[in-house]
C-alpha cells in the first residue's frame, strides 16, 4: 500500500541527511496521501543507512498505525496536526539544522534580507511563541503543532513554507514530501546567509516590498515566469 509515497518519504529523509541537515537521528520527514487520508513517516530511531521503503510507518490522521512494524517518529503528532491545519500541504519535515536552529533558539524571525530568501519565502520566516508549562507537561508534541498553527493564523503556509519553533528548531512543509525536504535545505541556506549578514552589519535592513514581490511572484502564482 502507498508504495510510491513510502519511497518518496524515504528519499526525502535521506535528502535531509545528504544536505547535512540531520545530526544522528534528529530529523524526520513525512508525506500524506490526501485521497486515502494516510500519512507515511520515518520510523523512530532507526539508522538511516538501514532504512527501506517498507520500514516507513503508515498512520491515519489520528495517529493509528495502519501499516508497518516499527514505531513511528516521535514527532508524528506535530506532523498530523500540520496536515489537519494546512490543507494545501503534502509533506512535512523537521530537522535541527544548525543555522535555522540558532535563529529558533534566539527566538528571532529570519528577516527577508535578500532575493535568495524572497525567491522561496514570502516575508519573514516566523518564530512561534514559547510553549507554556501546561503545553509542555501536556501533549507536548501535539502542542508544538498547535503553536505553529497559531502562529500561521494570518499566514499562507505555502507562501511561507517553514517556521522556527521557539527554543527548539525548524519545521518545513511543501506540496509533497520532496518539496518539504527541499524547503528544509533552502531554509538552512537562508538562515546561514542571514546570520552572516547581521554579523557583518548589525544595522541591516530588509529588502523592499517591491523586490520581495518581484522575486516571489516570478516563481509562484499566476504570473510565474521562472523555469521552462
Ligand atoms: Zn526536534
Amino acid at each position: 500500500m502507498l508504495h510510491q509515497l513510502k519511497e518518496q518519504v524515504l528519499e526525502a529523509n535521506l535528502d535531509l541527511v545528504r544536505q547535512g541537515l540531520v545530526v544522528f537521528t534528529f530529523g524526520n520527514a513525512s508525506g500524506i496521501d490526501r485521497d486515502e487520508g494516510l500519512v507515511a513517516i520515518k520510523p523512530s530511531g532507526v539508522p538511516y543507512e538501514k532504512l527501506q521503503p517498507e520500514d516507513m510507518v503508515v498512520t491515519d490522521l489520528d495517529g493509528k498505525i495502519v501499516e508497518g512494524s516499527l514505531k513511528p517518529s516521535s514527532d508524528l503528532a506535530t506532523h498530523l496536526l500540520l496536515y489537519k491545519e494546512f490543507l494545501s500541504i503534502g509533506g512535512v519535515t523537521h530537522t535541527h539544522s544548525e543555522f535555522a536552529t540558532a535563529w529558533a533558539q534566539a527566538r528571532m524571525p529570519i528577516p527577508p534580507l535578500g532575493t535568495t530568501h524572497a525567491d522561496y519565502f514570502y516575508g519573514e520566516i516566523p518564530v512561534t511563541d514559547d510553549l507554556t508549562d501546561e503545553e509542555i507537561n501536556g501533549d507536548y508534541v501535539l502542542n508544538t503543532g498547535v503553536a505553529i498553527a497559531r502562529r500561521f493564523r494570518q499566514l499562507d503556509p505555502l507562501a511561507v513554507p517553514g517556521v522556527l519553533v521557539a527554543g527548539h528548531a525548524p519545521f518545513t512543509w511543501g506540496k509533497n514530501v520532496l518539496d518539504a525536504a527541499h524547503n528544509a535545505a533552502l531554509l538552512e541556506t537562508v538562515a546561514r546567509m542571514a546570520f552572516y549578514t547581521v554579523s557583518i552589519n548589525a544595522d541591516y535592513r530588509t529588502i523592499s516590498q517591491a523586490l520581495q514581490d518581484r522575486h516571489y511572484f516570478r516563481k509562484h502564482g499566476a504570473k510565474a515566469t521562472y523555469g521552462q
